[in-house]
């Protein structure tokens, strides 16, 4: 990348909250002539979350699929400024933004206040956990790179703990227990890969205790995946079944304990199962700095899932700051599809409005006549932008033993297949959708290398 151009005084500037989806999206599009560009986040990259899953195992590296913020706004016009901090409290009056350096290294700068002209939040959302005891102690989550490293080390260690001389048999199988809870794609994909795991390298390093490895999903309602069609729904649960993970359906965590949890059954029935590893992934909620912002907003911001916005991802109640991704609470389903739509849109939106911008200004120098009335007309049409409009590309997840589903739209109806070759429709869909070539290769690397050298069972 060339020389870029410094901050200008002159022109507003755009804080944005996050380098997820949404958010890198949005810096990916925006122009940088028009606007100061501030990003916020606690982490320094952007991540590739549909691969994540296969960082549980090793089948991928997570910094396969990580992609640092600097990468992408060193290509920008103009400096964009990164910070690398948590946004603890946001002040739609005065505008500004508190962020804190929370990593483990601080400075004896580690908090400050930033001025905003429009605020982007794309700070993402939490996980769920329905305030179910014991959840935070002693789950692990999947949603960040960290996340898949803690499940990795846990997987090793439940192992090798059980093959410590003298472990009783009831604890064997105790340790070897891997039970996901939440049965939506991201649990699906968690088991899929953890069999793959078992059955491709664990199997013939540990032949005497992998066949006492079992893997359970526990999902409150009466099937997995909602979101997918009935035959997907059915294929999936008859792999699991051939590939010997047990599903409990109908079935609700109630209470998680050090080495159990206690699940009720839809007849009210309640039972403790014994895990080693247990993996939370009962989906999103709302971030605290996100639930502050909308208690200081009580009258426009009443929808509990997150932020209310107008169809232009405008905060309702607000003016001048947006919000997107899974912050936002729309129509849509918290997807990166929908994130990463809504950022690109957002981002041509700014342009838009850059151009009314100018063309007031002009309007303001210009005496009456014809030639201001024309100008005015085209300022009025300019202004009329567009409200956002998401294009569904379709589903896919992947269900072990090299075969994924996909719910594809097609002619205004819904093709749903399962199997190996949408496997490699999969494969070769998300190759496509990595942000960067250099993602791209490492990730194709880290697949020729597993079915070369299988996974690494190192303990990190
Ligand atoms: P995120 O991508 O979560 O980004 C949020 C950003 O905000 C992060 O950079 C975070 O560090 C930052 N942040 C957090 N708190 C603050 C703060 N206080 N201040 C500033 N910044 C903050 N969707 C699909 O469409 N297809 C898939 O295949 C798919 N697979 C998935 C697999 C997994 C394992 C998971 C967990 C999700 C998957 N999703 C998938 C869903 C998808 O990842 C999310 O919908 C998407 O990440 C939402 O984008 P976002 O930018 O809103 O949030
Ligand atoms: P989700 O909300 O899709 O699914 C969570 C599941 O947990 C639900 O089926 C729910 O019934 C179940 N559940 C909740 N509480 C429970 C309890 N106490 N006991 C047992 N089960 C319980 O969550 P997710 O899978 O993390 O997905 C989040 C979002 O990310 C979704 O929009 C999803 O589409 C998206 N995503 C997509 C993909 C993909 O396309 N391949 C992969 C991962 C995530």
């Amino acid at each position: 990348p060339g020389e870029q151009l410094p901050f200008d005084a002159s022109k507003r500037t755009i804080v944005v909250l996050g380098s997820g989806w949404a958010s890198t999206s949005f810096l990916k599009s925006i122009d940088t002539e028009q606007y100061n560009v501030v990003v916020v986040s606690p982490r320094n990259y952007f991540l590739f979350t549909p691969l994540l899953p296969s960082c549980t195992v090793g089948t991928i590296d997570v910094r396969s699929i990580v992609e640092p913020t600097r990468f992408i706004t060193r290509h920008k016009s103009r400096e964009v400024k990164v910070y690398e901090a948590e946004c603890t409290e946001i002040d739609p009056v005065k505008k500004t933004i508190t962020i804190a350096d929370n990593s483990e290294i601080k400075g004896d700068s580690a908090q400050a206040t930033l001025e905003y002209d429009y605020l982007v939040i794309g700070t993402g959302a939490t996980n769920q956990t329905f305030g179910i005891k014991g959840v935070e102690e002693h789950a692990c989550f999947l949603k960040e790179v960290w996340d898949a490293q803690k499940i990795r080390t846990k997987v090793m260690d439940c192992i090798e703990t059980a093959a410590f001389p003298g472990q009783a048999e009831e604890e064997i199988e105790r340790l070897l227990h891997m039970v996901v809870v939440g049965g939506g794609p991201t649990g699906i994909e968690y088991a899929a890969e953890l069999h793959d795991f078992l059955k491709e390298d664990l199997a013939s390093w540990y032949p005497e205790l992998a066949e006492k490895i079992k893997i359970t999903l526990v999902e409150a309602l009466p099937n997995v995946l909602p979101a997918f069609s009935k035959q997907l729904i059915d294929y999936t649960e008859t792999t699991f079944k051939e590939q010997n993970i047990t599903i409990h359906t109908k079935t609700m965590v109630k209470e998680v304990k050090e080495k159990e949890i206690i699940v009720q059954q839809a007849d009210g029935t309640k039972a403790n199962i014994p895990y080693g590893l247990l993996v939370w992934a009962t989906g999103n909620t709302v971030r605290p700095v996100i639930r502050n912002l909308m208690a200081k907003l009580p009258e426009h911001q009443t929808v509990r899932r997150g932020l209310a916005v107008d169809d232009w991802l405008q905060l309702n109640g607000t003016e001048g700051i947006y919000a997107l991704g899974d912050a936002s609470a729309t129509k849509y389903a918290p997807t990166a599809q929908v994130a990463s739509q809504q950022g690109k849109y957002l981002a041509r939106l700014f342009g838009q409005l850059a151009v009314c911008d100018k063309m007031e200004e002009e309007l303001k120098t210009l005496e009456d006549g014809d030639e201001k009335e024309k100008k005015a007309r085209k300022l009025q049409k300019a202004k009329s932008i567009k409200p956002f409009e998401y294009t569904h590309q379709g589903s896919l997840a992947y269900i072990g033993s090299d075969r994924a589903i996909a719910d594809l739209p097609f002619g205004g109806g819904n093709v749903a297949s399962g199997g190996v070759a949408t496997f490699l429709f999969w494969r070769s869909a998300y190759l496509s959708n990595l942000f960067s070539g250099r993602n791209r290769s490492l990730v194709v690397t880290d697949w020729i290398k597993k079915n070369i050298l299988g996974r690494d069972i190192s303990r990190e």
